[in-house]
């Protein structure tokens, strides 16, 4: 079993921010409001994310770091309806083969809290009695001790953290209502508060994007046929303000999608220097039965049902906000 995990972390387990990205998508997908990111040497050491959403029962532990055991689609037509981020099975029992996992828990409905650890070759999972509030911490230890090729391919501390911060202010983006916290080595990083209110999502956005982008951005906000964009939109003279904010989202999940690149460049048109490329932050909001999310295993792409309509909306909305200001 564990040589098959190992095989499948290939895809799934890249370096340590993709850790940290399939255990906040975990923490989200449990309903937690809060999210707090412990990180040790860039991660290589460990990985805690501590959440407080709805947990796992004692029963359901040693389930969860099993291949293939999803809570989340029972049905096919589950898996067309999808609004959870994982749905795959596969995170954790791929983690838990490449690292020491720890998965302690508390439901709400249950009085004491449980901890699992898989171990030895067979991965068999041990449950210890702990202490622990509503919800789950996982912790990773040590990514990578068993797998030296691997290992080899991780970046310095600083470049790592970098990655995982990156992943970070990427899912804060997509999820205002929650309360974030990022630590490197003991030392608080970053804090989100949750924004409510119109005014907060902008202090988080300046926060994540810096004012630069907040000064040149144009909110957007379009609703058609059931399609829906909204967003923040840097106008061409402000394209250089902060050339790396290009962050898509469909359904609440960050997309890089040709589709959806493609549609904001048409919309720039010529108006963008041969060597911007536009910053922008755009949610596209439809209904799930008009995507597949499964193309791609980590989740980057989408397929649309009617790629063109989604592509003309876009366009039209972002082209007719560009002229509206300009003009
Ligand atoms: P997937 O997310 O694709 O279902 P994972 O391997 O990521 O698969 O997780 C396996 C299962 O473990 C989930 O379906 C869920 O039931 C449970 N789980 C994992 N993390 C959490 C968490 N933070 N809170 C509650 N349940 C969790
Ligand atoms: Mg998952």
């Amino acid at each position: 079993a564990r040589l098959a995990n190992q095989i499948a972390a290939g895809e799934v387990v890249e370096r340590p921010a993709s850790v940290v990205k399939e255990l906040i998508e975990n923490s989200l997908d449990a309903g937690a409001s809060r999210i707090e990111i412990d990180i040790e040497k860039g991660g290589a050491k460990l990985i805690r994310i501590r959440d407080n959403g709805q947990g796992i029962a004692k029963d359901e532990l040693a389930l969860a770091l099993s291949r293939h055991a999803t809570s989340k689609v029972s049905t096919l037509e589950d898996l067309e309806s999808i609004m959870s981020l994982g749905f795959r099975g596969e995170a954790l029992a791929s983690i838990s083969s490449v690292a020491r996992l720890t998965l302690t828990s508390k439901p709400a409905a249950q009085s004491e809290a449980w901890q699992a650890m898989a171990q030895g070759r067979d991965m068999d999972v041990k449950l210890v009695p702990a202490s622990h509030p509503t919800g789950t911490t996982l912790e990773v230890q040590d990514l990578f001790f068993n797998t030296p090729a691997r290992r080899k391919f991780m970046r310095t501390d600083k470049t790592e953290f970098g990655h995982i911060d990156e992943v970070v202010r990427r899912i804060a983006l997509s999820r205002f209502d929650v309360d974030w916290v990022l630590r490197h080595n003991g030392k608080q990083v970053r804090q989100y508060r949750a924004a409510r209110l119109p005014s907060q999502q902008d202090k988080r956005l300046s926060a994540i994007c810096g004012s630069a982008f907040m000064q040149a951005a144009l909110k957007v906000e379009c609703e058609h046929n059931g399609l829906r964009l909204w967003g923040w939109w840097v106008l061409p003279s402000g394209a250089r303000a902060q050339p790396d904010v290009q962050y898509t989202y469909v359904n609440g999940r960050m997309m890089r999608d040709k589709l959806l690149n493609h549609a904001i460049r048409q919309a720039y048109g010529e108006r963008l220097a041969p060597d911007t490329h536009g910053a922008f932050v755009l949610y596209l909001e439809l209904d799930p039965a008009e995507v597949d999310v499964n193309v791609h295993p980590a989740k980057h792409e989408v397929r649309f049902q009617q790629a063109r309509l989604v592509h003309d909306f876009i366009y039209q909305v972002l082209a007719q906000a560009l002229e509206q200001a300009i003009s």
